[in-house]
């Protein structure tokens, strides 16, 4: 039997978790994160505890986190998360690290791609080849499958900075991505929400102006994601996906921005297929570095 190890990796906090290859799991931990020793270590005792007490060693660990990180395995700073600003956290080997700490192989990929992994193998994307796992949360990222695996590229894809247009008369708030400004992430994520309106996204009413602006910005983002990667659907996951009002919005702006160029049925006529939120909700982190270790045989 193989036994694969998963850890979620995010800014706020760490979910690990044993499992067998099913959605089901084994045993699962959760903590907050901290500073990378003491995260890192919490991380690789829970292995080591669960290894020793059931006498099996795990196969692999799947580590999905945030970034950015170094996937590129000629590089000197290979599995590292890099210019991350998180605090502390620069220049962290958090792949080294776990694997040196437990004495497994370890498989490191971006939050977004693991969890496009996992949706693909349980979740909405069952069955597809490419496919796109947007999140707009307190940041937004995308993962890309191609052809069944993660699309890494030079270092990984960045969707969440892309730039859009932006009409200041409309919307004059400047936006807050500290490096671009009015990109797709400082305009739509759930911090420029809040700066926008002056409230937490999450006390705005249902009917207020802010879900249609919002909806705009995400439907752009869609269409260019859409003309660059041209993936079988997209997924949308991410706190601020939890206002579900947002997915009929966003399906027709982005119908609308598309214009009927893409001449594909999944779009013209079955959008509401196409354009989805995830299956597995708050175990997509998790189950989607499960789904990491498995994949890399
Ligand atoms: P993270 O991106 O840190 O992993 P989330 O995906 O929950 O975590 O994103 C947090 C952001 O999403 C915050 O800016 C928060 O205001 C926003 N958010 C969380 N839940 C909701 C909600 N139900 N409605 C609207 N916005 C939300
Ligand atoms: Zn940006």
């Amino acid at each position: 039997m193989s036994l694969y190890g998963g850890i979620e990796a995010g800014g706020t906090k760490f979910v690990c978790a044993v499992g067998e290859g099913s959605d089901e799991l084994h045993a699962e931990v959760r903590f907050p994160t901290t500073n990378p020793s003491e995260t890192l270590g919490q991380a690789c005792d829970f292995f080591n505890t669960y290894m020793r007490d059931s006498h099996i060693s795990l196969d692999r660990i799947g580590i999905g986190a945030f970034g950015p990180l170094d996937l590129n395995p000629g590089s000197v700073n290979y599995g590292m998360i890099t210019s991350t600003p998180k605090p502390g956290w620069e220049f962290t080997d958090i792949r080294g690290m776990i694997a040196s700490g437990t004495g497994t192989p370890v498989v490191l990929d971006t939050d977004v791609n693991a969890a496009a992994l996992g949706e693909g193998r349980w979740g909405a994307a069952k069955g597809l080849q490419d496919f796109v796992y947007l999140t707009i949360g307190t940041g937004i990222g995308g993962g890309l499958i191609v052809q069944g695996k993660p699309f890494h590229g030079l270092v990984h894809p960045e969707m969440g900075h892309l730039y859009l247009p932006h009409d200041l008369e409309q919307d004059p708030f400047p936006g807050n991505c500290p490096y671009h400004q009015d990109c797709f992430e400082g305009l739509a994520a759930g911090p420029a929400l809040e700066a926008r309106w002056g409230q937490s996204a999450k006390t705005l009413a249902k009917d207020h102006p802010a879900w249609e602006l919002e909806a705009h910005y995400i439907a752009l983002g869609l269409q260019a994601i859409i003309c660059v990667a041209s993936p079988q659907r997209i997924i949308l996951g991410g706190g601020v996906m939890e206002q579900r009002q947002l997915f009929p919005l966003i399906r027709n702006k982005l119908l609308a921005h598309l214009n009927e160029y893409i001449h594909s049925p999944a779009i013209l006529s079955d959008i509401d297929a196409y354009i989805v939120p995830p299956k597995l909700g708050a175990r997509a982190g998790v189950l989607g570095s499960i789904a990491l270790a498995m994949q890399s045989i």
